[in-house]
């Protein structure tokens, strides 16, 4: 009974109260640390994959476009985008490291290690945490779709093909996104944690918790359930697109990197430039460049226009017709959660808390809130109120 005691003492104090707290400087940090940076680099873009990208049979070229199947397009074109699915990597690897590097530079205070720590074991856990019924739920659909008899509104080929692609594939993705920010059960269980960061770069950041339906800004769930739809109406054949593929694909590389506050100092610099500022302005008119996304993570009020802003994954298009664009400001803004912040600064709280307070929520408050605590609008605070409460 005392030992109980004593381990749920220990439980309760150090992995759930206690927020992570590594002396800089020991070997334990450097041990820790090394650690923590694998885990993220293993993160950013399947980093440990490229030995094996020789023998790819398929590569994504643009986010939520379906992947090039490489048999179908020449040999030279494929050994092409083979490099740059390695470039891909490289480069996200090398903005990760210069987002430690160079963080004291661009933010004027020091980079925080224990938040690294912290997300590195939080991913770790949440890429772990694959349902592969519901995965395998998806799949059987997206086979379903693609037998099932529908009318096709418009036949495309080619490259124009693919600017359909990016476009419909970012539809897709701006109202899963937008969704996920604005229902409770998403926000609260899955996306939320994608925002729970204070201090903000490519190493410093939690992936959508990957169990398929919570995993709706992701690009899961609805962009699984949209996109074979739209792809089946607007039937687009990407294939023979040729070298646009290959161009398609360095817009992506570039701008796949979006939380990072290197790149954020550089677009900045380049945008204060005259000589290079209407470069920037038609590049962030068309893609979503890191900038624009790194808003998307503001905390400060100006930016939330609709629980956030700036939804779109690779083009602005969707957030400037639904009037939900907002143009980033000179300097990075503050990032992380309007009104009441829940960071927390240990892997188990932080990944638990989102439940227990939900949990809490329903226990303390009549079933007639039910629906609305578990589907009601982010906005919605239920009579018993739970916020804030670790
Ligand atoms: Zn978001
Ligand atoms: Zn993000």
């Amino acid at each position: 009974m005392y030992k109980l005691k004593l381990s749920s003492l220990i439980v309760k104090s150090w992995l759930w109260e206690k927020d992570l707290n590594i002396k800089l400087g020991s070997w334990l940090f450097v041990i820790i640390v090394g650690i923590a940076i694998s885990v993220e680099i293993y993160r950013l873009d399947g980093a440990y994959s490229i030995p094996t990208a020789w023998d790819a049979s398929t590569i994504r070229v643009f986010y939520n476009v379906p992947d090039v199947h490489l048999a179908d397009v020449g040999t030279s074109l494929a050994t092409q985008l083979i490099y740059l699915s390695i470039a891909r990597v490289l480069f996200s690897i090398l903005v990760g490291i210069a987002d430690i590097v160079f963080y004291r530079k661009v933010t004027g205070q020091r980079f925080d290690w224990n938040a690294m720590v912290n997300f590195a074991v939080i991913n770790a856990i949440f890429l772990s945490l694959v349902l592969p019924p519901l995965t395998s739920l998806l799949t059987a659909y997206e086979n379903f779709v693609q037998w099932m008899p529908m009318p096709r509104i418009v036949q495309m080929d080619g490259w124009v093909a693919l600017l359909v692609a990016c476009v419909i594939g970012d539809f897709c993705y701006y109202w899963s996104h937008r969704w996920s920010h604005s229902i409770r059960f998403f926000w609260n269980l899955g996306h939320v944690n994608h925002h729970r960061s204070q201090h903000l770069t490519q190493m410093t950041l939690a992936v959508d918790p990957p169990f398929s339906i919570l995993n709706v800004g992701g690009g899961k769930a609805f962009v699984l359930v949209l996109q074979p739809l739209m792809a089946r109406l607007f039937t687009t054949n990407i294939q023979g697109s040729g070298w646009a593929l290959v161009a398609i694909m360095c817009v992506d590389i570039l701008i796949d990197p979006s939380h990072s506050t290197a790149l954020y100092y550089l677009e900045s610099r380049l945008y204060l430039s005259r000589k290079t500022r209407p470069l920037v302005k038609a590049f962030r008119y068309v893609f979503v460049s890191n900038n624009v996304h790194f808003t998307h993570h503001s905390r400060e009020k100006r930016h939330d226009i609709c629980n956030g802003c700036n939804f779109g994954a690779r083009v602005t298009l969707w957030d400037r017709c639904f009037g939900t664009y907002c143009e980033p400001p000179i300097q990075p803004p503050k990032t992380g959660l309007f009104g009441k912040p829940d960071y927390c600064g240990t892997p188990l709280r932080f990944i638990l808390y989102p439940w227990v307070r939900m949990a809490k929520e329903l226990y303390r408050n009549k079933w007639r809130y039910w629906p609305k605590i578990l589907f009601g609008s982010t906005s919605y605070t239920p009579p018993v109120e739970v916020e804030g409460e670790y």
